[in-house]
């Protein structure tokens, strides 16, 4: 099913998982994706590094496995830096030959030394693909993108994407619901009219947490930072706090009534069952 009648029938809990990598095979990847299915989500996105450093086939196995072993529906994303057109337009033949629908169209982060390829932004992406007949989403940044220093700038390049074809949004993560009510009041008096899905990820240790904050420039609220503090040498009971915290975001986020929420799983369904649980009571599935 395209994404945009999800978004029609239902406010979605979606997850997103990362396709066989290093040590993940595809038959570790299928047994996570068994232990979602029943979690009936909305949609689950596979991930793909970008600058060639991926196998855009493995996202894409991944992808139809869901959807034709598990009957989900499933999301690609793509990046199109560095990518030359004659690429994107292989990456497409090979998502149609595999049956994929929807694709979550991004820009991905410039790999050093890689050459510049035909698409600056995703913007100049999500055409390419809609034209080629796939349901598009496009990411959002409740914070704004690290690069991105200036609000009003976030929204005009969010508002782009839209004109540009991009049917839903599927946000950054952020450890603070403020940002995502304050992001959304502005997208919305922006004529942002698309269905705008929150990204939610758990902490789980002080190094994820400060990995993310580094590399998409998060805020760390106090609650947050008491919490790592306190549990600092405890990780089985940060991996607690980090999920029960991710919980009550979610909850937070459900009452105020946002179109949905997507879990960045990290391919482990403990996260997703707990997202779930919390999401329920708001959430129509
Ligand atoms: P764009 O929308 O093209 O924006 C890139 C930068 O350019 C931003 O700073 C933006 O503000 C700026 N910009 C946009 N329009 C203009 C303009 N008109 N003029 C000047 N500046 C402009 N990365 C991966 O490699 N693989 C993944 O699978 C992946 N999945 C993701 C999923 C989600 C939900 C999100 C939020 C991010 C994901 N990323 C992934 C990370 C993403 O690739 C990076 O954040 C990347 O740096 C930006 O991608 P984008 O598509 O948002 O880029």
């Amino acid at each position: 099913m395209r994404i945009t009648q999800v978004f029609e029938n239902a406010k979605p809990v979606s997850f997103e998982v990362f396709p066989p990598k290093g040590q993940l095979t595809v038959d570790a990847a299928r047994s996570v994706i068994a232990e979602l299915a029943p979690l009936r989500p909305g949609f689950v996105s596979v991930t793909y590094s970008a600058g060639g450093s991926g196998n855009t086939a493995l996202t894409e196995q991944v992808a139809h496995i869901g959807q034709t072993e598990f009957g989900l529906n499933m999301m690609a994303h793509l990046t199109c830096t560095g990518a030359s057109t004659e690429d994107i337009l292989r990456h497409i033949d090979s998502l149609r030959a595999r049956g994929v629908e929807n694709v979550l169209a991004l820009r991905g982060d410039a790999v050093e030394g890689a050459r510049p390829g035909d698409f600056a932004l995703a913007r100049d992406l999500i055409p390419v693909l809609r034209e080629a007949g796939f349901c598009v989403g496009a990411a959002a940044y409740p914070e704004g993108h690290i690069d991105c220093l200036d609000d009003y700038e976030n929204i005009r390049h969010l508002k782009e994407k839209q004109d540009a074809g991009a049917q839903f949004f599927v946000t950054q993560l952020f450890f603070d619901n403020d940002f995502a009510y304050r992001f959304l009041d502005r997208a919305r008096s922006a004529n942002v009219t698309a269905p705008i899905t929150f990204g939610i990820m758990p902490f789980l240790s002080k190094s994820q947490v400060t990995r993310m904050v580094f590399m998409c420039g998060a805020s760390m609220p106090a609650p947050l930072v008491k919490l790592l503090a306190r549990y600092e040498n405890d990780p089985a009971s940060l991996r607690q706090a980090g999920v029960e915290y991710a919980c009550r975001q979610i909850d937070e986020l459900a009452r105020f009534g946002v179109d949905g929420i997507h879990v960045y799983t990290m391919n482990q369904p403990d996260i997703a069952r707990a997202a779930v649980a919390a999401a329920t009571p708001f959430f129509a599935r």
